[in-house]
């Protein structure tokens, strides 16, 4: 096993779950970001929530203690923008299900954000993890998807996780219930699994997916999308999926490790041996 990780020059690195928990950060995560650079391993942040923009995100991370640079930073909106200048790349206007903070991502690429209004025609419908949703809105995005616009999901997950005593109704669940009611699944749903969230992350890094690691805390989603891009797939047990369940998870992950300690603990031991003796 120790040969796969031999391979590894980059970690994507799921946040929630994997880094921190909600607003804190794990107490080992400091100790195995510095000894993956002391390695010469080098790492992107990557999430499926789109709520926050790459500023408010680093903001974020920046409060937890961790420096990153906003190349360092993959979110659900930028696969979503590069998938739409990729296959709608006349597309310029976008009504949007988001919070202010994603609007203004979008707005950075060069989207203009259309009213709530019949007459302010989009060429796209982007339904996101709209923590600011309101009915006509919510309408107005389905009158849309019912008129043929396309209609493309940021993520796929039903429910956002939270310690607050309340249900964080997620992307997924937004697009099941436009779905129910214009009879029109998404055309395309971006952030993990899809394979472009890593695609992004192996080319700007000129890497095999042989030397791309993805670290996470979920099956079907960090763990599909390993399989999915070929990289290594690391599963640690420190937020979603339980020793229970990973156990029965198919396909295998590469490792099943209680946390990210352990991983740093194991990429040392393969680089060890490497060393010349
Ligand atoms: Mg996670």
């Amino acid at each position: 096993m120790n040969a796969k990780l031999r391979k590894i020059r980059h970690l994507a690195l799921d946040m929630d779950g994997t880094i921190y928990k909600g607003s804190t950060l794990f107490d080992f995560t400091k100790d195995f970001l510095r000894s993956a650079r002391e390695m010469g391993i080098s790492y992107t942040f990557l999430t499926n929530n789109p709520s926050k923009s790459m500023v408010d995100y680093l903001a974020k991370l920046k409060d937890l203690g961790i420096e990153a640079e906003a190349s360092q930073l993959y979110t659900s909106t930028q696969c979503t923008i590069e998938y739409l200048l990729e296959n709608y790349p006349t597309a310029k206007r976008i009504f949007p299900l988001g919070t202010p903070s994603m609007c203004e991502e979008f707005k950075k690429a060069g989207y203009e954000i259309c009213e709530d209004s019949h007459l302010d025609e989009p060429d796209v419908v982007i339904v996101a993890f709209d923590m600011t949703l309101s009915f006509e809105r919510l309408g107005r995005a389905g009158w849309w998807i019912k008129k043929g616009k396309p209609f493309i999901a940021t993520n796929p997950d039903y429910v956002c996780p939270t310690d607050q005593p309340t249900m964080w109704v997620d992307c997924g669940s937004l697009c099941a219930c436009l779905q129910a009611a214009t009879g029109r699944a998404p055309d395309a749903i971006l952030g993990k699994p899809h394979p472009n969230m890593l695609r992004g992350i192996l080319q700007r890094h000129s890497l095999h997916p042989s030397e791309l690691a993805m670290v996470g805390d979920r099956t079907y989603t960090d763990m599909a999308m390993a399989q999915c891009a070929g990289a290594v797939g690391v599963l640690v047990l420190t937020g979603e999926t339980t020793a229970e369940e990973a156990a029965v998870y198919s396909p295998k992950p590469d490792f099943i490790l209680p946390s990210i300690k352990e991983l740093g603990q194991k990429l040392a031991e393969a680089k060890q041996q490497l060393a010349p003796v």
